[in-house]
């Protein structure tokens, strides 16, 4: 059950960053898990830990902020996905031609354990800037890009008198139309929205009729969608954001059919679409939360039957290097893919397929790695399925 609003008003969310403040944990399993904490950083606050079932020791809740021991496996990369590749100055990507990526801080309300930044968190980081002027700057001087994310981190973890300057500032240029706000605060800590009414009129003046703020929103599973939570979701979309929900796939969270589509079907309800699903990036750490693509492709699918189409309008992708690739479809021997965003406009919404590969976690596993990411045309070579590429549109 989670800690009634009352409680929270008069003592405000605690953040928790120490396993000996987790007195639910045994002393062997906070012993265990010290040396996990020692590589990947643990945090999170009261509020959050009052949903999980202690009895469970595989609690989904728990299994999203509290260390696991196989994270000490040696499986994946830091920076999966090379996001330093796309990163022109310190602390904005510029990955897709209209999105930009502005990386406003390097703290969240609790860390989920399969986080893909997870490198943003550990002290000889230096790819989040406190002074995001430079990434406004370059922002200005390129008219293409008509998308500004602010991610990190969690924008929303900072105070709205540090965040709404930014808004403002990025509202002032023209030429960007939408401000997403990527943010698992609604999930983790749904009081940081609920008791500031700053940040609710900041996003009243600056999400207009014309230019929208989107809150893209983070809950992996419905148990997370408590009152106090949707509240919070109500009150962003009553004050003018457009809320949605990404959210990876996750083991021992939501790979599982009936929760997924409880998740999917309960978000509708709210008003607050499904987005994206994504398939876990093979980040260092991650191998215990991952699920294999074919695997993946099932569970989601499975989920949406039980949806209406309003339930269903997520899509499966992985955040691969090269560009956001969607999972259409897996047959007896294949499997196919598209791509919906690309670095490279040559491979624009190029449609590609593979034979199978049950063993396969990310797109890198159905080819031949040298072949990816390369400057000119990543795919075009025999490794590619050859009979269903599309002109590249430039999307
Ligand atoms: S809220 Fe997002 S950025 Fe923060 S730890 Fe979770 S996945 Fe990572």
């Amino acid at each position: 059950m989670s800690i009634s609003a009352k409680h929270l008003k008069a003592n405000k969310v605690k953040y928790i960053t120490k396993l000996e403040q987790v007195p639910q944990l045994s002393s062997t399993e906070r012993e265990n898990l010290q040396k996990v904490n020692d590589k990947f950083v643990f945090r999170s606050n009261e509020y959050y830990n009052s949903l999980i079932d202690w009895e469970d020791p595989k609690d989904p809740i728990r299994r999203i902020v509290i260390p696991e021991v196989q994270e000490l496996d040696d499986w994946g990369q830091l920076d999966a996905s090379n996001e330093e590749r796309y990163t022109p100055v310190k602390g904005l990507e510029h990955k897709y031609s209209s999105t930009a990526l502005l990386l406003v801080n390097e703290v969240c309300a609790a860390y989920c354990r399969f986080c893909f930044r997870k490198r943003l968190f550990m002290d000889d980081n230096d790819e989040v800037t406190k002074d995001v002027s430079e990434g406004i700057q370059y922002i200005r001087e390129h008219r293409e890009i008509s998308n500004v994310l602010l991610t990190g981190g969690d924008p929303l973890i900072m105070s709205t008198s540090k965040l709404a300057p930014i808004i403002e500032k990025i509202r002032q240029i023209d030429h960007v139309q939408i401000i997403r706000i990527g943010t698992k605060i609604p999930a983790f800590n749904p009081f940081r929205i609920i008791e500031d009414p700053s940040l609710l009129e900041t996003i009243q003046k600056y999400s207009t009729d014309e230019k929208k703020i989107y809150i893209m929103a983070h809950f992996n599973h419905p148990r997370e969608l408590t009152p106090e939570a949707i509240k919070g979701l109500n009150l962003l979309m009553r004050a003018g954001a457009v809320v949605v929900n990404q959210t990876p796939l996750i083991q021992g969270v939501n790979d599982d059919p009936d929760v997924l589509s409880k998740l999917f079907n309960k978000l509708s309800y709210i008003g607050v679409p499904p987005y994206y699903v994504f398939l876990c990036r093979p980040t260092l750490g991650n191998e215990p939360y991952a699920i294999p693509v074919e695997k993946g492709y099932q569970i989601f699918e499975n989920a949406r039957k039980k949806c209406s189409g309003l339930a269903k309008r997520a899509r499966l992708v992985m955040s691969h290097e090269t560009g956001k690739v969607e999972v259409l479809a897996v047959t007896r021997d294949r499997i196919f893919m598209k791509y919906l965003r690309a670095a490279h406009p040559e491979n624009g919404t190029r449609f590609i397929e593979f034979p199978r590969n049950p063993d396969a976690f990310w797109l890198d596993d159905y080819t031949d790695p040298s072949h990816l990411g390369d400057e000119e045309h990543p795919y075009d070579n025999a490794a590619c399925g050859g009979n269903g590429s599309l002109p590249a549109n430039g999307n």
